[in-house]
């Protein structure tokens, strides 16, 4: 042991930690090295490092003991730097205690200013600054933040005294109490400390130095750290850091100062200085709202903002423009400072890389690139996949008015209005007559699925993030609140009732914030979003750095152009059973259910053939060459009959069928568990026709677009919910025959895919023998996930929050692939294909494909491409580009 170093000092210019010990000195005590180094005026101090945190734990809450010896000569240092010393009657050293992990914890543990000041140290302060005042506010201000901090009293009663103090003195402001009055306040303060706790305020400035020091370690305990920690996956084993600083001061008349700022705008990326600051005032006025502070410079002053810094203090203003460009010419990356203005002159109390809005994340590396100070390697680099979902979807207008009527869960983002409905069949009857609406329901079941389509937005009122709304509502890239408990649906009555009273009748508009989860009265306007400017270029850095492709899930021309305008490269996913919901069709598909024979549902398949040959020409034409993945019908046919008796009577007295038949039809193809039931492949494998169909319709189109329009297409047909070979073998088979005769009749050749989605483990296990049957494999990882675990999604939102909620699953594995279950089949079904057919195409098609750690993982396992919905086409480029680079 022995040699191991647990303090770190800075000062002059010279300082033994830098920026890189961001671990063992936290960011703050890091980054003061480093600025300090770099020749910026740092208030001298050292930092006690993080593991001396993680064996004061480790030990029983004991300090290390060679501590005690390295803090006494770290600290001489500092007092020989300053000329000052620490607990001096004439000529004290003050100092502030500041916490520091490697991860900002913000709000999490608290500082100590003024730390020495004791009854004999505030003469000397005195003596020295010649201003009483100034002294009794700094020992004030100690005891408060003190005795708060270290000795646990509570703050109240001490600002109540404060208070009690103003409204003596007849007075408003704390600026307006004197020497006098501080003082006196001072031992009010030390009293009711002593009175409340039974404990005396430690006079000793040694003393008060360990206290807190202690607080500070005792703090990376506290509930409100842990609960943080949990929140953001900060190990507890990390610890904090402490750093002693010598105090400057912000508050010893008007040519002193406090203040933040940003070397670049925070929100919008702009490249100008954005800042603000108090005149005479202590660090943490700015934040407290006491005061209101004032912009830095005249450039955004507004009317009615007391002066600038600029104005007040030109020359320090100078002094930190400059500093400004040496940090960003520095650290290459826009910093937050804190800075304090003492009589004039300038120093620098912490710097750190800046929280950013997306759209100034992108604009700033754009920027940077431009100005030379990163690469474009780089550029793509500080841009998080998961922060672009906040630029995908349409928005509110930020300037204009909202009247909030509910709130609920914000469960897929974006801004939507629309007229009040409460039916799918309303939402779609409203959008065929170019209507805008909100779908609102309890919750929402499969069934719906035409309505949350044709709506602009949807709300529920029960139901989780993971319900069957949200979930649906993310795929599609539209607004839903979810779970709203606020308001209560009045089916019968066509209107639904908000808990403050306010009632919204079918047909009234209203907007939904599916980022907020907030419900409002009226159309708010929004803006569309757009992949242009600086997103563009960013976008088009990230298209040359990644190695997989991505594509998208898309079942309309409509939807294909979104996905192609996000930068899609093919659809990896076509459904194909909306193509039998809609109006003129659902006829023909009941028919075909109903039909008692193979002879009566090939009739009833040619009618809907030559519709879902005008779906695929779409498809193809708006995909122009690039591939496109249709996986055949996959849902039970029960879907397409109405469960309850009165829509049976209606739909048999319109099909001339007795109600009877229909009845015994529904009952029939009841399922007790539709998820593991008659569908997918199993529809195919014992109604062949239907997949002949499907087959026939695509090769129809294809050969048609090639013909007439010159097309260069492969169609990828995809056999859906494989888990024995021979069910592809035999699909595959039954394509083929159809393929070629379809083929044969036009007189014309294309090339053409099948494949099969690996969704079950079954297939991931014995994937090399499904490969000798498949030119492409894409994970289902949605099937997939709910059959490894054994969980059915739509019934998950009961525990599957509380699983999360405590720890005992990471992550929804719905949100993001279980890496160490799921994951496994997957990396398994890779290269077992591979063996068998190395040239195999393996692509996923779940909703993970547009989850940033999932499309990292599945570059890691060597997916040739991603397909996710349109809305998240740009996070999956940008997920993929940062898996290529190896972050
Ligand atoms: P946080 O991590 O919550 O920002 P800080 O340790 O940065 O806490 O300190 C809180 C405030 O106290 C900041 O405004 C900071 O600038 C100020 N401060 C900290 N140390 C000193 C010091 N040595 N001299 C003057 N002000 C200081
Ligand atoms: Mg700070
Ligand atoms: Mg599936």
């Amino acid at each position: 042991m022995g040699a191991q170093k647990y303090v770190y000092f800075f000062g002059a210019g010279k300082a033994d930690g830098n920026a890189k010990m961001k671990e063992l000195l936290g960011g703050k005590g890091a980054n003061l090295a480093e600025m300090t180094s770099i020749g910026l005026p740092v208030p001298a101090g050292f930092t006690i490092t993080t593991e001396v945190c993680t064996e004061y734990y480790k030990n029983g809450r004991k300090y290390p003991a060679a501590l005690d010896a390295e803090v006494k000569t770290n600290l001489a240092a500092v007092e020989k730097l300053m000329g000052k010393k620490f607990g001096d009657p004439s000529n004290p050293l003050l100092v502030s205690v500041r916490s520091g992990a490697r991860a900002s914890m913000p709000g999490m543990m608290d500082t100590i200013l003024n730390l020495g000041l004791n009854d004999t140290t505030v003469k000397g302060i005195i003596a020295q600054s010649g201003d009483e005042r100034f002294a009794y506010d700094a020992y004030r201000r100690f005891v408060q933040m003190y005795s708060d901090v270290v000795m646990g009293m509570d703050k109240e009663a001490l600002e109540h005294l404060l208070e009690r103090k103003k409204e003596a003195r007849g007075v408003h402001l704390d600026t307006d109490l004197t020497a006098a009055d501080w003082k006196e306040l001072v031992v009010a303060f030390k009293a009711k400390v002593k009175e409340t706790l039974g404990a005396d305020f430690p006079e000793d400035p040694e003393e008060q130095l360990w206290g807190a020091i202690g607080a500070v370690f005792g703090s990376w305990m506290n509930q409100r750290a842990i609960t943080y920690r949990k929140l953001n996956s900060i190990p507890a084993e990390w610890g904090t850091a402490v750093n002693v600083q010598s105090m400057v001061f912000g508050n010893m008349g008007n040519d002193c100062a406090t203040g933040v700022a940003f070397t670049r705008d925070p929100s919008t990326g702009e490249n100008y200085f954005y800042g603000e600051y108090l005149v005479n005032a202590q660090g943490e006025d700015v934040v407290a709202g006491i005061r209101t502070p004032q912009p830095i410079n005249k450039a955004k002053q507004k009317a009615g903002d007391l002066p600038a810094m600029e104005d007040v203090l030109p020359e320090c203003y100078l002094q930190l423009c400059n500093i400004r460009d040496i940090l960003e010419r520095h650290y290459k990356d826009m910093q937050d400072i804190e800075f304090t203005i003492e009589k004039g002159v300038l120093y620098m109390l912490q710097c750190r890389s800046g929280k950013r809005t997306a759209k100034a994340a992108i604009k700033i590396a754009v920027d940077m690139v431009k100005e030379g100070l990163i690469d474009e390697k780089t550029a793509v680099l500080r841009v998080a996949p998961s922060q672009l979902d906040q630029l995908l979807h349409p928005s509110l207008d930020p300037k204009a008015k909202k009247e909030i009527i509910a709130k609920g869960l914000p469960a897929s983002p974006g801004a939507a209005s629309g007229e009040v409905v409460f039916t799918a069949d309303e939402a779609e009857a409203a959008a065929k007559l170019g209507n805008k609406v909100i779908l609102v329901r309890v919750e929402t079941s499969p069934e719906d699925i035409h309505g949350m389509h044709a709506a602009q937005g949807i709300l529920t009122a029960r139901g989780g993030m993971t319900s069957h709304a949200a979930v649906v509502a993310r795929g599609m890239g539209k607004c839903c609140v979810a779970g709203c408990g606020d308001i209560k649906v009045d089916y019968a009555g066509h209107k639904l009732v908000a808990k403050n009273g306010v009632v919204v009748k079918k047909g009234d508009v209203i907007t939904l914030d599916g980022s907020t989860g907030e419900v409002m009265l009226g159309a708010v306007p929004t803006v569309a979003a757009e992949v242009s400017g600086d997103f563009a270029t960013l976008m088009g850095w990230v298209d040359k750095f990644r190695r997989m492709k991505v594509r998208a899930n898309a079942d309309t021309p409509h939807d294909a152009k979104t996905a192609r305008d996000f930068g899609a490269e093919g659809i990896g996913l076509c459904r194909t059973e909306h193509m039998f919901f809609e109006a003129n069709r659902i006829a023909a598909v009941r028919e075909m259910i109903l039909s008692e024979d193979i002879e009566g549902r090939r009739k009833a398949l040619l009618k809907i053939l030559p519709m879902q040959k005008g779906d695929f020409k779409g498809l193809f034409r708006e995909m122009k060459g690039l591939p496109v993945t249709i996986r055949l019908l996959d849902p039970p046919l029960h879907e397409f009959l109405p469960q309850e008796e009165k829509d049976i009577k209606a739909l048999a007295e319109t099909m001339g069928v007795p109600a009877e038949t229909l009845r015994h039809k529904v009952e029939f193809l009841h399922e007790f568990n539709p998820m593991l039931g008659h569908r997918g492949c199993r529809l195919g494998v014992t109604f062949p026709e239907i997949y002949d169909m499907q087959v026939q319709a695509i090769m129809e189109a294809a050969c048609e677009l090639v013909k007439d329009e010159g097309f260069q297409i492969v169609p990828e047909i995809m056999i859906p919910l494989v888990a024995v070979t021979k069910e592809l073998g035999i699909m595959r088979a039954n394509a083929v025959a159809v393929c070629e005769e379809v083929m044969a009749k036009y007189g014309v050749k294309i090339e053409y895919l099948i494949g099969t989605m690996i969704e079950l483990p079954r297939a991931a296990i014995t994937a090399d023998s499904i490969a000798t049957e498949a030119d492409f494999f894409s994970f289902g990882t949605n099937d997939l996930t709910q059959t490894t675990f054994g969980l059915s999604r739509d019934d998950a939102g009961k525990f599957l929050p509380f699983y999360v909620e405590n720890g005992i699953l990471d992550d929804d594995p719905f949100v993001t692939l279980d890496q160490n279950g799921v994951g496994c089949l997957v990396k398994m079904g890779c290269e077992k294909g591979r063996q068998t057919k190395a040239g195999i195409k393996l692509g996923i098609c779940g909703e993970h494909g547009g989850d940033p750690a999932s499309v990292m993982f599945c570059d890691k396992v060597g997916l040739d491409y991603v397909s996710c919905s349109p809305f998240r086409v740009p996070i999956a480029r940008l997920a993929a580009a940062h898996a290529s680079l190896g972050a």
